[in-house]
């Protein structure tokens, strides 16, 4: 065996799940295709709670610069419809405005830190599989050679070579006629709001930044990043053409959504600066996300349109899901069945985000019924407990994975939490970046430890205790920084201590 995993995609998600298995203890080589990072730029941002999920690998304090932790966004937007957020008591809206290259960037240079093998100019050409492992054949710059592995994961994006030597169907749709187009550019200061920082459109009025403006005849964005305005419009039953784009094309398009010109000018800057059309879309996924000793991960698994942002919400977190799982199935302690509830409690993520997208894409479309739509969802939002539903679907914190146990917490994303330990005051955040996972006891008495005997290779311990109202008294997180147990007693019983015990059968293994 050449290795013990080998992931196909120096994307994002290929990285990020490079970077856990890492903290893991398995060193997997990655193959990327391209010689050299892409200057391509998709995403503009991070959205929803992935940005909590790298504060806790303390990739949110390199992406962002600052050592305070993330907070709630108190606006955002729904099909083009504002989502006021500021009023929610719990707000789970998370957001980062970072180019999606600067995350692969920061993500390549934790996975290189972390001793990751990334071999650029390499393609993946061929798999085949047999019980004790996986053959991949690569087409490298010095010929072609074949990698023999444990397990393999396609991390190869939404076209996936991995996906398709292995057969694996991508049902879905395709939309045609929808075309997008956007581009740095640089737009009068008169025209911008010093306040707002919106747009006055001359002849047609002031535009909010970032918040999506739907007309009758399409969409108009206005995004004033640190990194460069960006301005992007998508119009619906046209032909996009294969011309190259250009600043007077987005000009038209811009002219006939709002009716009127705007002004404006290339970027200024070093750039990288997007000039880009996209015609049509496809919301697809994966029959399965498993075949054999061979995984789909993000985009290979899951395609859909980029509206509100939530591809990197659910890549990523499909990386931290999968990478523990992965490592304990090399590792031997894997209980069985671990690996295939990287499915089970993926897959419902990825249907809920297929879901949002298309209703997001239903409601921008023209038309009056559409019209109609939006002036009911709109009635609707101005329900703080609809608000809270939409927030919670589109930053992910709906998501409560099927795990044993009644604790409301169960299944969940650890709240988080400041504890004060022997050491001092500490971030929960902080003491999750090794991503071992974790049995947290803040009982009077420290009662639990007895119960990790038998695991303390796997599982570490924490004592401490917190100030903060309302929390458990006891939590079992898992890697992934989701609660695999809690419990709200001050001194648990045996009870307690044989649903803990189960809880970390099913997670982390029998103990020895
Ligand atoms: C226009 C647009 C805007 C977007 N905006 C946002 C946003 O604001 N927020 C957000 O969260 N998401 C956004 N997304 C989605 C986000 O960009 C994707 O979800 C993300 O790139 C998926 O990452 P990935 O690592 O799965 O795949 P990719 O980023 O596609 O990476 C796959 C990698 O695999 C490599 N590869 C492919 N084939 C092979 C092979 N045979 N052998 C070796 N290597 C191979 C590729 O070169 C590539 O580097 C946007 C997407 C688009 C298109």
């Amino acid at each position: 065996m050449t290795a013990d995993v080998v992931i196909a995609g120096a994307g994002p998600n290929g990285l990020m799940l490079a970077c856990e298995l890492s903290l893991a203890g398995v060193r997997p080589i990655v193959l990327e295709r391209l010689n050299g990072q892409t200057k391509e730029n998709r995403a503009n941002g991070l959205v929803g709670q992935v940005v909590r999920a790298l504060d806790r690998r303390g990739l949110y304090e390199r992406l962002s610069g600052s050592a305070e932790p993330p907070r709630p966004s108190p606006a955002f937007v729904f099909g083009a419809m504002p989502l006021d957020l500021g009023r929610l008591d719990d707000n789970p809206m998370y957001g980062m405005p970072v180019p999606q290259h600067r995350i692969e960037q920061v993500l390549e240079e934790r996975a290189l830190e972390l001793g990751v093998e990334i071999r650029r100019g390499h393609e993946l050409t061929g798999l085949s599989q047999d019980e004790d492992g996986v053959d991949a054949e690569i087409a490298g710059p010095e010929g072609s050679y074949r990698l023999r592995t444990r397990q393999f994961v396609g991390a190869d994006g939404g076209r996936s070579v991995t996906r398709k030597l292995c057969g694996i169907g991508f049902p879905g749709v395709t939309r045609d006629g929808s075309v997008s187009r956007g581009a740095h550019v640089t737009v009068p200061a008169e025209l911008i709001d010093p306040v707002t920082g919106g747009l006055n459109v001359p002849g047609y009025g002031p535009i909010p930044p970032f918040m999506h403006h739907r007309t009758d005849h399409g969409l108009f964005v206005y995004a004033p990043f640190p990194t460069g305005t960006l301005v992007n419009v998508t119009e619906w039953n046209q032909d996009g053409g294969d011309q190259p784009m250009s600043l007077d094309e987005l000009r038209d398009s811009v002219r006939r959504v709002l009716g009127v010109d705007l002004p404006f000018g290339p970027p200024e800057g070093p750039g990288p600066h997007q000039l880009r059309r996209l015609s049509g879309g496809n919301t697809r996924l994966a029959e399965r996300f498993r075949d054999g000793r061979v995984l789909l991960l993000g985009d290979a698994a899951h395609v859909h349109s980029a509206i509100g942002g939530p591809g990197l919400n659910l890549g990523l977190q499909d990386a931290l899901n999968l990478g523990w799982k992965l490592a304990a199935q090399i590792h031997g302690w894997a209980p069985p069945g671990l690996l295939d509830t990287y499915e089970t409690e993926r897959r419902p993520a990825a249907e809920r985000v297929v879901m949002h997208t298309q209703a997001q894409s239903a409601l921008i479309a023209p038309g009056p019924e559409v019209t109609a739509l939006r002036a009911l969802f709109t009635e609707l939002l101005r329900d703080e407990r609809t608000t809270k539903h939409i927030a919670e679907m589109m930053s992910g914190a709906d998501i409560r994975y099927d795990l044993e146990g009644t604790h409301p917490l169960t299944g969940r994303p650890a709240p988080d939490l400041v504890l004060e330990t022997a050491t001092g005051s500490v971030r929960l955040a902080e003491l999750t970046r090794t991503a071992r996972p974790l049995l947290i006891d803040l009982t009077p008495d420290a009662a639990l430890a007895g119960a990790l005997d038998g695991r303390r290779d796997r599982v570490d311990l924490v004592t401490a205790k917190t100030s903060q109202d309302g929390l458990p008294t006891a939590v079992l997180l898992r890697p992934d920084c989701y609660v695999a147990w809690a419990s709200d007693s001050l001194r648990p019983d045996a009870k307690e201590h044989d649903t803990l015990r189960t809880a970390l059968a099913s997670a982390f293994g029998p103990a020895r």
